[in-house]
């Protein structure tokens, strides 16, 4: 059997972070980080379509859902944005900022910040062993501090082991959940629902939006009923699609529908096209425009396409002057275009989802190491924990943040036994 010092289970984004911090904290120590994957870093390549968006001008833990506020806001201070920036400057990774606070490589190719985080890797001295499945995890009967990794190739004996197996999304690039059940085989719990996030929706078949794909809308999107009292408002983009709706704010809303939806089955998502008006503004608005017909007074607003569509779906004929439209018509277009009720029929599922809500407790970890409260010597990070990032950089912050606290924790635990 051979032997390590620590073990990385993973070598996604927090698994080589993880990794690297942990090499750099305990120089001497043999640090392995294994992987199932055939090629490595298959999410960080398609990432931000694949120019990577690394991290966000601003992180707090008011961008995350899952575990508790106080919990993730601890594991972020640690290892803030001007950290990554730097690790990735010292790191010949330059980010440049984009309006929307975003943050991606210079170079807007994804392929520079992986192989990056590979050189620093294997300048910090960490052995990477891939294609590698991990089958499982044990504590030998005799032996209270050290761990069995059982892997495909045989197994390894660690001292400690960092489990960054990621969550369910995008199962073909080799999360497919199994980090679960390594973690649970050690005494952890998972939460009640796992569920894919940032996931495109679906609309039943021959929904009039489903008619407009290609058509991309600033939108404001809010579940209906509110999921839990952090159900927030989604505002940017809207993209119809043969299938339903995407865009930056249908995937950010896309886990609060899922959770609503699993409280009560007729859930839907109220969609304001129009995220400047409130019914009464839009409809004192089209009063105002005396004798013109409803398409000119609507000119500007909306995409002629759209709005041709919404006035089918209303039954109010767009040519008409907005005075000879009957009142109860012209309600019916206000509150299609600024209070829609969408009726989702569900997600495309862990195939197209960006990451994963729910999975491992956070409370469950001590947020200053993110070692175990069940398993001394196993540390936990990244998106195998119960913590969902919105669009925009956040989830790969929360891969830095927590793998850097676990890599530097296992390495400071470490060279304390020796
Ligand atoms: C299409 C897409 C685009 C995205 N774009 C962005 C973006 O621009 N910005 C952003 O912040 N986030 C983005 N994300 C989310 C982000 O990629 C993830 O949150 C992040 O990669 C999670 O990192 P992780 O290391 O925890 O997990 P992962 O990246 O999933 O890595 C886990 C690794 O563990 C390995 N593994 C799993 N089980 C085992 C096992 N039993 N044995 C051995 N190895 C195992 C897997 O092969 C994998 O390599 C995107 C995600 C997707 C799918």
């Amino acid at each position: 059997m051979s032997n390590a010092d620590i073990v990385v289970v993973g070598a996604g984004a927090a698994g080589l972070f993880a990794a690297i911090h942990a090499a750099r904290g305990a120089p001497h120590a043999r640090v392995v980080a294994i992987d199932s994957a055939k090629s490595l870093g298959a999410k960080i390549l398609v990432a931000g379509g694949g120019r990577c968006n690394v991290t966000h001008r601003e992180v707090s833990e008011g961008d995350y859902c899952g575990s508790s506020s106080p919990l993730i806001r601890r594991v972020l201070r640690q290892y803030c944005v001007a950290e990554t920036i730097a690790f990735f400057a010292q790191h010949g990774v330059a980010l440049k900022e984009e309006s929307t606070g975003k943050l991606f490589p210079t170079t807007d190719k994804a392929r520079t910040v992986l192989d990056a985080l590979l050189s620093a890797a294997a300048s910090s001295g960490v052995t990477i062993q891939n294609p590698c499945r991990v089958e499982s995890i044990v504590r030998p009967k005799d032996d209270a501090h050290s761990f069995e990794v059982c892997t495909a190739s045989g197994p390894l004996t660690a001292k400690r082991v960092i489990v960054a197996t990621g969550g369910m999304s995008l199962p073909k690039s080799g999360s497919d959940g199994s980090g679960y059940a390594l973690a649970k085989a050690l005494g952890h719990s998972m939460t009640p629902m796992v569920v894919p996030a940032l996931v495109p929706l679906t609309l039943p078949d021959g929904h009039w939006l489903r008619t407009l794909s290609g058509l991309a809308l600033d939108a404001r999107v809010q579940v209906v009923p509110p999921a839990s009292q952090r159900t927030k408002v989604a505002e940017g983009p809207v993209l119809c699609t043969h299938f339903g709706l995407s865009g930056p704010a249908i995937l950010d809303i896309s886990r609060h529908w899922v959770f609503a939806h699993e409280a009560d089955s007729s859930s839907t998502l109220r969609v304001n096209w129009l995220p400047r008006f409130t019914p009464e503004s839009l409809d004192e608005q089209l009063l105002a425009s005396r004798g013109q017909s409803l398409l000119a007074a609507m000119r500007g607003l909306l995409p002629d396409r759209f709005l041709r569509e919404l006035c089918a779906q209303t039954g109010v004929d767009p040519s008409c002057g907005v005075q000879q439209i009957p009142r109860t018509a012209r309600v019916a277009f206000v509150r299609a275009a600024t209070t829609c009720e969408v009726p989702i029929s569900g997600t495309r599922g862990f195939t197209a989802a960006e990451t994963t809500a729910g999975g491992i407790p956070l409370h469950e970890v001590d947020q200053a190491t993110m070692e175990s409260l069940r398993c001394s010597g196993l540390h936990l990070c990244g998106e195998v924990l119960d913590v969902d990032g919105r669009i925009g950089g956040f989830s790969f912050q929360w891969a830095w943040s927590s793998a850097f606290v676990a890599g530097t924790a296992a390495a400071a635990a470490l060279t304390a036994r020796a």
